[in-house]
Formats: C-alpha cells, sequence, structure tokens
C-alpha cells in the first residue's frame, strides 16, 4: 500500500479571469505564518498513515512557486521527517513561468523536485493578456530551458483549449511549440466557465465568447494527433506523456490511493481499509479543509473541515468515471469482486448502446472510451452511473 500527500499553496500574485481555485492575492503578509501552521497540520496529521510509503508529494495551488526556497525547504524537512519518503516517491511543484530563475530552479532541484508542472497555459501572447496571466510566451519558453538546465528533467507544461478567440492554427502553434521545448508531459484542458470568475461576468455580457463545440473538438483532435506524433502516450483524456513518465501523483488519484492534503482548501481521500470495512462502516471517506486562509492560521495546525463518509454507488460511480478517463479504461474483474457481478452486469447492460455505436470498447475484459468518444465522455459516462 501506498499514499501521496498534497500541499495546498494557496497565493497569487495575481487572478487569471478564468480561475475559481482557492487563493488569495493578499497572502505575501501571511506566508511565514501559513508555513507554520501548515507544518503543525502535517505533524498532528501524519499518524493517519504512520509509515506507510509516500508515492508522491505534490505542491499545488494557487501559486506554491510563490514560496521562497526557504519556505519550501522547511515544509520538505517536516515531510521527510513524519512520513516515509522513498527514493521512488514522486516530488512535484507547480510554478508559474513567471517565478522560474536560474536560482529558484536551481534550489528547488537541489531539495529534491524532481518534477515541475508549468503553468504556461498559452503561448499566445494576446491571449496570455487576455487570460490576465503574468507571463509572456517568451518567459514560458525560458522556463523550460531553465529548469532543465538546472537538472529538472521531468517537466509538464499546462495548455488550455476552447479558449476565447484561440483559431484552431493558433492551438496548432501553442502545441508546435510545447512539443518543440524539452518537456515529458503535457496536460491539456478544455477551458470551463466557471461562475463567479470575471471570466463568467465576461461571457454572460457577451464581451467573451469561448469557442463553439465544432472547435472545441477540431482543438482536441489537433492536440491528440500532435502528441502522438511526437511519441506522446495519451494516458488519460487531459494527460500525455513521454513514455515511463505518466504522473504518478494523478494516476494515484484515479486508481483509489489514499490521500491526506494539507492547506486551507485541500482535499483528502481514504478508501476502506478491508471489504468488511466497506461493508460496515462505509466505501472511504472524504474530507475537505474549509477554504479559509485567515481561519486556517488561527487554528493552529487543526483546521476545520468537512467530512463525507461514501455510499456503496458513490464510490461504484467515482470508480467507473474516474477509470473510463484513464487510457487502459476499466478492468471488469476487479470491479466485481468489489461490487458484485449483479451492479458489473446492470453496467454492461447500459454500456451496450454505447458499444455497438464505438462509443465504448471492450478488450480483455476492460471497457474503455474510444478515442471518437472523449469530447462526448460525459454523456456516454452519465448513462453509466447508479443513482445516489
Ligand atoms: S496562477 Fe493559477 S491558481 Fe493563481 S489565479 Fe492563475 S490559474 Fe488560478
Amino acid at each position: 500500500m501506498e499514499a501521496m500527500l498534497y500541499i495546498h499553496v494557496p497565493f497569487c500574485r495575481s487572478r487569471c479571469i478564468y480561475c475559481d481555485f482557492y487563493s488569495t492575492t493578499h497572502g505575501a503578509a501571511h506566508r511565514a505564518a501559513y508555513v507554520e501552521a501548515l507544518c503543525r497540520e502535517m505533524e498532528q496529521r501524519a499518524e493517519e498513515i504512520g509509515h506507510t510509503p509516500l508515492r508522491s508529494v505534490y505542491f499545488g495551488g494557487g501559486t506554491p512557486s510563490q514560496l521562497s526556497p526557504a519556505e519550501l525547504e522547511r515544509i520538505l524537512n517536516v515531510v521527510s521527517r513524519c512520513y516515509s519518503l522513498t527514493s521512488a516517491t514522486e516530488l512535484t511543484l507547480e510554478a508559474n513561468p513567471d517565478d522560474v530563475t536560474p536560482q529558484t530552479a536551481a534550489a528547488w532541484a537541489a531539495m529534491g523536485f524532481g518534477r515541475v508542472s508549468l503553468g504556461v497555459q498559452t503561448f499566445s501572447d494576446p491571449l496570455l493578456r487576455l487570460l490576465r496571466r503574468r507571463h509572456d510566451s517568451r518567459q514560458a519558453c525560458a522556463a523550460v530551458e531553465t529548469l532543465h538546465r538546472c537538472g529538472i528533467s521531468n517537466l509538464s507544461v499546462d495548455l488550455i483549449y476552447g479558449l476565447p478567440q484561440q483559431s484552431l492554427p493558433l492551438f496548432r502553434a501553442d502545441l508546435r511549440q510545447a512539443l518543440s521545448l524539452p518537456v515529458t508531459h503535457l496536460s491539456a484542458y478544455c477551458l470551463m466557465v466557471s461562475s463567479g470568475t470575471p471570466l463568467a461576468r465576461a461571457v454572460a455580457e457577451g464581451r467573451l465568447r469561448p469557442a463553439d463545440e465544432d472547435l472545441v473538438l477540431a482543438h482536441y483532435k489537433a492536440l491528440v494527433e500532435a502528441t502522438r506524433s511526437q511519441g506522446f502516450e495519451h494516458y488519460e483524456v487531459s494527460n500525455f506523456s513521454r513514455p515511463g513518465y505518466a504522473s504518478r501523483h494523478n494516476t494515484g488519484y484515479w486508481d483509489g490511493t489514499l490521500y491526506l492534503g494539507f492547506g486551507p482548501g485541500a482535499h483528502s481521500y481514504a478508501p476502506p481499509r478491508s471489504a468488511s470495512e466497506a461493508d460496515g462502516a462505509g466505501w472511504g471517506t472524504r474530507r475537505a479543509n474549509d477554504a479559509d486562509l485567515t481561519a486556517y492560521l488561527r487554528a493552529d495546525g487543526c483546521p476545520s473541515f468537512s467530512e463525507e463518509t461514501l455510499t456503496k454507488e458513490a464510490a461504484f460511480n467515482e470508480t467507473v468515471f474516474t477509470a473510463l478517463r484513464t487510457r487502459a479504461g476499466l478492468p471488469l474483474a476487479p470491479l466485481t469482486a468489489r461490487f458484485g457481478r449483479p451492479w458489473v452486469d446492470s453496467l454492461l447492460r447500459e454500456a451496450e448502446p454505447h458499444l455497438r455505436d464505438g462509443r465504448l470498447s471492450l478488450r480483455a475484459g476492460c471497457l474503455a472510451l474510444t478515442a471518437e468518444a472523449v469530447m462526448v465522455s460525459d454523456t456516454v459516462m452519465a448513462d453509466l452511473m447508479r443513482a445516489e
């Protein structure tokens, strides 16, 4: 058994127009207090996983690269003192290109970050300005080269497609540029218009119009073709990697690995320890720390949180949903062992029309989305879910 840690760093220098992640732009004065509160939380919760070896430690945000090397080192010291790091533990830092300098990159490499996930989003300067990103395309390219030169060779770049004013040639240029850099991993997400964001207001007022469905589909096809032609494996709907470089952390979310999330707004998950626990005490638990930095600082390592015990239906739906997003698909034998034959038979009955029409395939005991169906995956998956 393995476990994962997620550390939420809730600071950003400014807000991007599409973002609904929990972060604050007024946090600089609170950074030192946040680091201390975070370290306290990590110390106090270590007993939740005992000596379970860590598969991964992931610093996400917000903007983790806003922390100084000394602050990151302080956090990593607590991780290595209280948890079981191994030589195989994947250590990832999310970074914004404007925070990457030869000094920060060298410091991150020296403290053991083997993987950096860089929030590039697009290489088009007008689109970067539209999104209110702080970097330009020249800085994004320079950041990748700098990290690589400093010895961080496992580099991921995030892109967004379906943006307002993002033509197909513009997105193809993004892909060409990303894949010409020394990167091992690409995550590409379709733009979501989340309520409450400046983007949602601009769309509602008619000032911006996201790409229409046909253009989004063309973007996605271009993405799949470009990554394939460069030897990347398409291992999850939105994730592509060179062979051997699939994110161990992301993969853990999809295969039900236990994880502890620290910091305001961070989520944790504990699977049931045994079949008998699943029968008696629920099908795993999810916990979410309250997304409130001020309250987090006051709580001195014991933040308020909400917790949910999963029902069998919720656990089944999550298993089906996450597995179908992966290239490997949903293996039916373990699903049957876990949830019973009648539920799997019922799933296969619902899958039948999609198998017939080529949206799903069933090979070697695995149910998988076909490449053509990825853009309608929500509809297919909705048919396979059980009522909760
Ligand atoms: S830098 Fe990242 S977390 Fe911060 S506002 Fe932009 S997208 Fe959101």
